[in-house]
């Protein structure tokens, strides 16, 4: 085979394993600018050999985001990418292109938001569904999802909306959700999401809406797809959205020159480092509808519109030394110490080196002048190194093999990225850590110790795990530093309070790997006691919801070491609370009813709903049988379960039908039943 031909197949090869990375796992595995130029190079390829044209490049097409696990829907209009240019040159071109056939034009200018695609359908002016981008044709229905964003109105204000159309903009996550998803993905011992876009994208596609509910994402809308115009200017078109009520970007602007376009971006680069949001540059828009329509769109991209991607600031600095932390779950993370450099309107001194595989591949070395940048993250991150200033006398980094702390051998499994202390009950930044976890708001919400507090009762010789707790005394802690008589009987009383707190917010708070706030729920509502998961089977616990190999695995070591078992019995014998207090009912209406649930609804998650079926007499079973007596239906509803239920005459309702049948009016008052009744459950 040709060499050209074979260079093209192994681009596009690379760039559909790329493109699945990050559409579909929502975990890159290459930089974007590197992405961006090996695009370039197909299409450079692809543009000077025309013989080898196909129409499934990913040159041609959309990157798609399509999983199996929603119900795929039909754009009425294709939801299309956008060209990219990174120079003042390339936009100048995109200019010159435009007006060679036109005459001199207006354009939008506005940003280019750092999420996911979405387009909204509205009929008669309500909301009717939530698409993302799919593979621009098709899209994933993630309605129930988008639901729970609050900006997304659900009917429209004003008036003039066609009857019906597609609003199209970006779902992203702001800052301040991203870092605090990130600390408690940490706090587990998650992977962190790589970045905002990426954190977005994988919320979107979760299956529990209750979760994407509590994950801070939030919408900004800039296209309407209908069948005739809402405006003459896309400009104008903002404003409509706007009157609608619907969030939009206050940083647009019209320009009428190439000068103005780029007075936009430059203020735009500079400024963006203040908005609450990432944004990874400026897109420009033709303003003029018309023109827009004459000059149409290739398969992959409007020919009116160009993006101008912003370059993630870099600044240069000397690598002096590496620290490695150890965190609550013992995952050992590489921080680079640098010689202070500005970037980004910070001094920077530390940055993040993530794992040993990474400081591997950059071949990073103590005493290498290396590249910095500041992305959607607060720590910064190193990219690259300056390999000819490298010292002469330099070595290759050698990662550690034992754990700074406790001196222990350190393990790493050959799916995880990073390495791990095993010694959990001995390696003191594990245990304190684990307190520190045990004793927050979300868990046992044990008030006016903090962590300093906690590292001085460590040291003190007074907290050896989270039992010692319940040992503690007033005298114990009033000699210490900075704590009075008062603070220190606030503290014991605190404590002594925490052995109200409920049986899913204890199972969060031990600690178990992998187990966080929402696990925590469904395992303790499934396995309603301590003794009844300590003896679960593996696979006695992957049948609960959300519970796979990996949390399965971590619950079952967890218990496998005496040691936590030990400390179990201890905080039982101090009073805490090892099993689930079940709610009272709250009617008779479904007793004696087996109901299966499949696909998703308005107003309730499937956990609701199974919440509501047994707080109302009936049993949720999971697949359909003889002896069930109701399938309750919900959107994207699974095609066998349908069908089975048809095949055995078992009544199909739906979710209004469901909340006439418990005494609800359909209008989401059951909702409330079950959010005063969910304190006493949970
Ligand atoms: P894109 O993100 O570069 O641009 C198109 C998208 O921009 C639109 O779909 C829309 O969602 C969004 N957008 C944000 N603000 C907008 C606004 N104001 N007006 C219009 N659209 C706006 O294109 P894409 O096709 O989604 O993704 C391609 C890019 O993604 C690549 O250039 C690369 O940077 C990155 N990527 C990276 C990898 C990787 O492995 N690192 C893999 C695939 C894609």
């Amino acid at each position: 085979m040709n060499d050209v031909k074979q260079k093209i197949d192994h681009l596009r090869r690379l760039l559909d394993r790329l493109n699945y990375n990050y559409y579909v796992l929502n975990a890159p595995s290459a930089e974007d600018r590197e992405y961006d130029r090996l695009m370039a190079e197909l299409t450079a390829l692809e543009a000077a050999h025309p013989e080898f044209d196909d129409p499934n490049s990913p040159t041609r097409r959309v990157g798609s985001d399509l999983t199996k696990e929603f119900l795929q829907v039909a754009h009425r209009y294709p939801m299309l990418s956008l060209g990219n240019t990174y120079s003042e040159e390339e936009v100048r071109e995109f200019v010159e292109r435009i007006e060679r056939e036109n005459a001199a034009t207006e354009y939008c200018c506005e940003l280019k938001f750092d999420g996911t695609a979405i387009s909204l359908t509205y009929e008669n002016g309500r909301f009717v569904r939530a698409v993302t981008r799919g593979d621009g044709s098709v899209g994933d229905d993630v309605s129930a999802n988008v639901r729970t964003i609050r900006s997304i109105p659900m009917s429209l204000q004003g008036e003039g909306w066609p009857e019906y159309m597609e609003v199209r903009g970006e779902i992203y996550m702001p800052h301040e959700s991203f870092d605090r998803l990130n600390a408690e993905r940490a706090d587990i011992g998650e992977e962190p999401f790589a970045n905002p876009r990426n954190a977005a994208a994988g919320t979107l596609k979760q299956q529990n809406s209750a979760v994407v509910a509590q994950r801070g994402l939030d919408a900004v809308l800039y296209a309407v797809q209908s069948d005739g115009p809402v405006a003459a200017s896309h400009f104008e078109t903002l404003q409509r959205l706007k009157e609608w009520g619907f969030k939009t970007s206050s940083a647009v602007r019209r320009c009428r020159s190439v000068d103005e376009i780029m007075e936009y971006i430059r203020y735009w680069d500079t400024a963006r480092h203040e908005l609450p949001y990432e944004t990874d540059g400026a897109v420009i828009k033709v303003d003029s509808v018309r023109l827009q329509r004459d000059l149409g769109a290739t398969a992959k991209a409007p020919r009116w519109a160009v993006a101008y991607k912003f370059k993630a600031e870099q600044a240069a600095t000397r690598l002096v030394s590496v620290d490695f932390q150890v965190g609550r779950t013992g995952a050992i993370t590489p921080v680079a110490n640098l010689e202070p450099v500005r970037l980004a309107g910070t001094t920077v001194k530390r940055a993040s080196l993530h794992n040993a595989e990474q400081i591997e591949l950059l071949d990073i070395r103590i005493g290498d002048t290396v590249r910095v940048e500041k992305g959607g993250e607060i720590i910064p991150k190193i990219v690259g190194v300056d390999r000819d200033r490298r010292p002469a006398e330099s070595v290759p980094f050698q990662y550690i093999t034992h754990c700074p702390e406790c001196g222990t051998e350190l393990v790493k499994e050959p799916d995880e990225a990073k390495h791990y202390c095993p010694n959990a009950t001995g390696c003191p930044p594990q245990i304190v850590g684990r307190i520190v976890h045990y004793i927050s708001r979300k868990a046992m919400n044990i008030e006016g110790l903090g962590d300093e507090t906690v590292q001085l009762l460590y040291n003190n010789g007074l907290l050896g795990d989270l039992a010692n707790l319940y040992d503690l005394e007033v005298e114990h802690l009033v000699p210490l530093e900075r704590l009075g008589q008062k603070s220190a009987e606030n503290i014991i009383h605190s404590i002594a309070k925490s052995l109200e707190v409920p049986y899913a917010r204890v199972l969060f708070a031990i600690g178990i790997r992998y187990v966080g706030e929402t696990t925590a729920k469904k395992l303790a509502a499934a396995i309603p006691s301590i003794d009844t998961l300590m003896a679960a089977s593996r696979e006695e616990l992957l049948e609960v919801e959300e519970v796979g190999g990996k949390i399965a695995d971590s619950i079952l070591a967890y218990f496998a070491d005496a040691r936590n078992v030990a400390m179990i019995d201890r905080l039982r014998r101090a009073g805490i609370q090892f099993e689930a207090v079940r709610a009272e009912r709250l009617s008779e209406a479904l007793v004696g009813k087996k109901i299966v649930i499949s696909g998703t609804f308005d107003r309730h998650s499937r956990p609701e709903l199974k919440e509501l079926i047994e707080l109302h007499g009936g049993t949720n079973q999971s697949s359909v049988s003889k002896t069930t007596d109701f399938l309750l239906a919900g959107a994207g509803i699974g095609p066998k379960k349908l069908e089975t239920a048809q095949k055995l005459g078992v009544r199909i309702i739906s979710e209004d039908e469901f909340a006439e049948m418990i005494g609800g009016d359909g209008a989401g008052n059951d909702r409330k039943v079950l959010e005063i009744q969910q304190p006493t459950l949970f």
